[in-house]
């Protein structure tokens, strides 16, 4: 089941779901009903999960569209089957047990109950059980084989409510790469798909090849070049002052698409195959970059804030490290806004 909420991780959620569909996906997850709805229209056949937005204000879409709830606790389940029962259809749930994550769900002791309450119920069937483990990025957590061992000891009262089968799933990214036993009957992957590891750059160093490669270039153009005197301050606030007489090359780009502030004096992009620092306040539609030492730098040449230039490659782990965060945060901040061009 690929994971394609937050606009396929800002790849584009359609047409990731169509190629993935195309690969053989067995089904689809989201976390809103609204971008099931998306993909119903686009005509997506398959489940949808929807994991997070299964609140009453939903319940129409997600019957209408035949999405799939995860339901998170029995309050949710009789307002579920109300509303199946009105389109007169028997709607599959899938249950989310909190088995360590410690987030959303229903605790183990409570499991039971939850099972009994939509078994009970009469426009609902249970199409599957899952959880989510807290640190499946981290090898060296013990944590994932202890949330494996107790959803496990959970779902095995299963058999003896005489459920049918059911789908039990477990598995993110990190769960399927680096978790013994954790695949079960269906895994949920979602930063892998678009080329990263998550546990980021010392994930990929580790992994044996055939390694990832990521999906998304991030790709602008030098709008215009200026030769600036030694001394001159750049920029908001003059953060960066020249220290030689410099070339300075003027990026359209700027935290409103995702190149964020904190960028500033982080970053560097590709030029021609060469890497180039980011100078001065990253500001809301300009970056400067300082292209003195690169051969020849022309308004119109195209830089690589992410992606592969020549020999040289910036990874989204790499900006990350500049941001301070994880991948998947560059990823969705920078498909998500700005415009996409689907390319082989
Ligand atoms: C997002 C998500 C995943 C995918 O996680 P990755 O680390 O991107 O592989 C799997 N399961 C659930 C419940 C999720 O919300």
């Amino acid at each position: 089941m690929p994971l394609v909420k937050a606009n396929g991780y800002g790849h584009g959620m359609i047409e990731c779901a169509r190629i993935f569909a195309s690969q053989g996906a067995a089904a689809f997850g989201v976390a809103e009903a609204a971008e099931g709805v998306q993909l119903r229209q686009a005509g997506i056949t398959q489940p949808v999960l929807v994991l997070v937005g299964v609140v009453e204000q939903t319940l129409p879409d997600i019957v209408n569209a035949r999405l799939t709830p995860v339901v998170a606790d029995g309050s949710i389940v009789a307002a579920l089957s109300r509303q199946a029962c009105e389109s007169n259809i028997e709607l599959g749930v899938h249950l989310k047990m909190d088995a360590g994550m410690g987030r959303q769900g229903t605790l183990p002791a409570d499991f039971r109950d939850l099972v009994q309450a939509v078994l009970g119920a009469s426009h609902l069937r249970l199409d599957g059980v899952m959880a989510h483990f807290p640190s499946a990025d981290d090898r060296q957590s013990g944590s994932s084989a202890e949330v494996l061992s107790i959803f496990q000891q959970t779902t095995a009262m299963l058999a003896d409510l005489n459920c049918g089968k059911c789908c039990l799933h477990l598995a993110n990214s990190g769960g399927l790469f680096y978790v013994a036993g954790a695949r079960l009957d269906m895994v949920r992957p979602g930063i892998a798909l678009y080329g990263y590891y998550p546990d980021g750059a010392a994930g990929a160093a580790q992994a044996a090849p055939p390694r990832l490669r990521p999906a998304m270039r991030y790709v602008t153009r030098i709008i215009q070049v200026r030769r600036v005197p030694a001394g001159s301050g750049l920029g908001y606030n003059h953060l960066f002052t020249t220290a030689r007489l410099s070339t300075i090359a003027v990026l359209p780009v700027g935290y409103a698409n995702g190149y964020l502030r904190n960028l500033t004096h982080q970053a560097q992009v590709l030029i021609n195959g060469h890497r180039a620092p980011v100078v001065g306040r990253v500001s809301m539609n300009l970056t400067l970059v300082d292209v003195t030492d690169l051969p020849e730098p022309r308004v119109g040449d195209e830089v690589v804030l992410l992606g592969r230039q020549g020999q040289e490659e910036i990874t989204a782990d790499e900006i990350a490290g500049w941001m301070e965060t994880i991948s998947y945060e560059v990823l969705c901040l920078f498909g998500q806004l700005n415009a996409r061009v689907m390319v082989d």
